[in-house]
């Protein structure tokens, strides 16, 4: 009979799952991760997803970002590079600067902190026929897609959606009970063939091909803003890195956990910050 399409990561299962580090390597082997992400007022989010991602491994880091945001990423991210977007306030993936088309990049990650300006959803349209390679779409990029709905089957096949359960709802519908919610989540991975991690305590990570894998790291010290932005990056550099995407999304989403329990650790659930996440990253 068909086996059980429930998982549980536990640690074990999680560090086999990671790849080593070659002695022989350079930046060129760890991919170049293009992120969309950040509007006024909303540049901290690009901040963490950037940390978060050069975090995880990622070789190079683009963040593409409203010009408004520009000084502030080269300050807090040195090391990614900016690509400011020619609109001062929000994204339109306009740039003067000259940079590689997003198809480019080893993979892209969009949503942190974008808002759902007409001028962004121009971009997104324009941008996902562009892409073969599988991406990471959060946040208002889901909010977008929920609205927009004949975007949905212009997502590259494997890509990664990291919805808490509201944007997950409006992406669906409202559940009546837990059953429901996952039956709900497993049928949207099948139908779009897309990697569904659906957030929160025990994050569950839904396969195209019908596996629900629950989480087991994390804790209530995560519930606080900017911790899904730094997912974003961590699962964005993970793609980069040239990791399976159930494998990253699995990866991914348990050393994310771990991060926040190393956090709540150090600083407390309550006092803990979504930057305490980003430093708590160690991936072993
Ligand atoms: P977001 O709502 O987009 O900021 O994402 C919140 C992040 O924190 C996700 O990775 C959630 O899985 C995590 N999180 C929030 N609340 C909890 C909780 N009570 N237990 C474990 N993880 C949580
Ligand atoms: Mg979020």
């Amino acid at each position: 009979h068909a086996p059980t399409p429930y998982y549980y990561t536990q640690p074990k299962d999680a560090r086999l799952l990671l790849h080593k580090r070659e002695r022989f390597s350079n930046k060129g082997s760890f991919g170049h991760a293009l992120l969309l992400a950040g509007s006024y007022g909303k540049i901290g989010a690009a901040v963490l997803s950037a940390r978060a991602c050069l975090r995880s491994g990622v070789g190079l880091l683009t963040v593409h970002a409203p010009s408004c945001g520009y000084t502030t990423l080269q300050t807090a991210v040195p090391e990614a590079m900016c690509r400011p977007d020619s609109n001062e306030r929000m994204l339109t993936g306009q740039s003067e600067v000259d940079t590689p088309p997003p198809a480019d990049y080893s993979t892209v990650g969009i949503g942190p902190g974008i808002g759902k300006a007409p001028e962004t959803l121009a971009m997104l349209r324009d941008l996902l026929p562009t892409l073969t390679k599988p991406m990471v779409v959060d946040a208002d990029a889901l909010n977008l897609l929920s609205e927009n709905r004949e975007l949905l089957d212009k997502l590259p096949k494997y890509s990664i959606l990291t919805p808490h359960p509201k944007e997950f709802e409006r992406l669906t519908q409202t559940w009546k009970d837990d059953y429901q919610k996952l039956e709900l989540l497993r049928n949207f991975a099948k139908k779009y063939k897309v990697v569904v991690v659906l957030k929160g305590a025990y994050s569950a990570v839904a396969t195209p091909d019908g596996d629900i894998h629950f989480n087991s790291t994390g804790n209530p010290g995560l519930s606080t803003g900017g911790t899904g932005d730094v997912l974003t990056g961590v699962l964005t550099a993970l793609l980069a890195q040239g990791y399976d995407p159930i494998e990253a999304a699995v990866l991914g989403v348990f050393f994310h956990g771990l991060a926040g329990d190393r956090a709540a650790e150090q600083r407390g659930p309550i006092g803990m910050t979504a930057s305490d996440v980003v430093d708590a990253l160690r991936w072993e």
